[in-house]
C-alpha cells in the first residue's frame, strides 16, 4: 500500500491538527489517543512515512527501528503504566483492521485489560 501523505497522522507530524503531546525527539512522537480505551492511551508514530509495522521493519534500518521501540518502552515508564503493566498493539493491514495508515503502536494501560487472546 502507497503511502498516502494526507492521513490523518501525517497532518499532526506536519502542525495541521492538534494533538496531546506526551513525548518527541526527531524520528519520533507520542500523543494522546482521541479516544483512549483506558487512563493511559498513547500512540507512538515514528516521523518517517510508514504505513505499518509491515513496511518499517522491511525498510527503515536497525537504528531506527530499536530506537523506535526504544521510545515505545520510554512511554511506558513516562506514563507509569511499565510498573503495573500494559499492553502494546499494532494494527496492521485490512485484517488488523488498521483504521490510521500511518504506523502507530498503541501503549495501554491503567487498568486491568483482560485477556485478549482465547
Ligand atoms: P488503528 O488504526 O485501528 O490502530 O487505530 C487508530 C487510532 O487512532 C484509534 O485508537 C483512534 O482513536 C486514534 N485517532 C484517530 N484520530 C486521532 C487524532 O486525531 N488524535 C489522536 N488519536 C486519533
Amino acid at each position: 500500500m502507497a503511502y498516502d501523505p494526507n492521513n490523518i497522522f501525517a497532518r499532526i507530524l506536519r502542525g495541521e491538527l492538534p494533538c496531546k503531546t506526551v513525548y518527541e525527539d526527531e524520528h519520533v512522537l507520542a500523543f494522546s489517543d482521541i479516544r483512549p480505551l483506558a487512563d493511559v492511551h498513547v500512540l507512538v508514530i515514528p516521523k518517517g512515512a510508514y504505513v505499518s509495522l509491515d513496511d518499517f521493519t522491511a525498510g527503515a534500518g536497525p537504528e531506527v527501528v530499536g530506537h523506535f521501540f526504544k521510545v515505545v518502552g520510554e512511554i511506558a515508564r513516562i506514563t507509569g503504566v511499565a510498573e503495573t503493566g500494559y499492553r502494546i498493539i499494532s494494527n496492521i493491514g485490512a485484517h488488523g483492521h488498521q483504521e490510521v495508515p500511518h504506523l502507530h503502536v498503541h501503549v495501554i494501560g491503567g487498568r486491568p485489560l483482560g485477556r485478549m487472546l482465547p
